[in-house]
């Protein structure tokens, strides 16, 4: 496992700016529910919600959806994830 981890699916970001302001998981926000940390599918735009939330809406957008990376859309924080090659990267512009 010496390799570097490299995210093969860099050409699935099209949305890297997060929205302002940002309401909460829009998935969470339909159903009344509630959220950890928020992430943003980098493919589509939308807030969803991190793994340690009881809904899990980023992880299950990825799945669903198929929209592998999401970033942090915590302030301050600027990594990504993506959940096909469970990988964490800073994605620069
Ligand atoms: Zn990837
Ligand atoms: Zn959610
Ligand atoms: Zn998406």
């Amino acid at each position: 496992m010496s390799e570097e981890p490299v995210c093969s699916h860099l050409d699935e970001i099209k949305v890297t700016e997060l929205p302002s302001p940002i309401r909460g998981c829009e998935e969470c926000l339909k159903i009344g529910g509630h959220w950890v940390h928020l992430r943003m599918c980098e493919t589509c735009g939308e807030i969803l919600c991190c793994d340690s939330s009881p809904n899990q809406h980023a992880k299950h957008h990825a799945a669903e959806v198929g929209h592998p990376i999401v970033r942090s859309a915590q302030p301050g924080e600027d990594w990504s994830w993506c959940y096909v090659d469970e990988v964490a990267f800073v994605s620069r512009r």
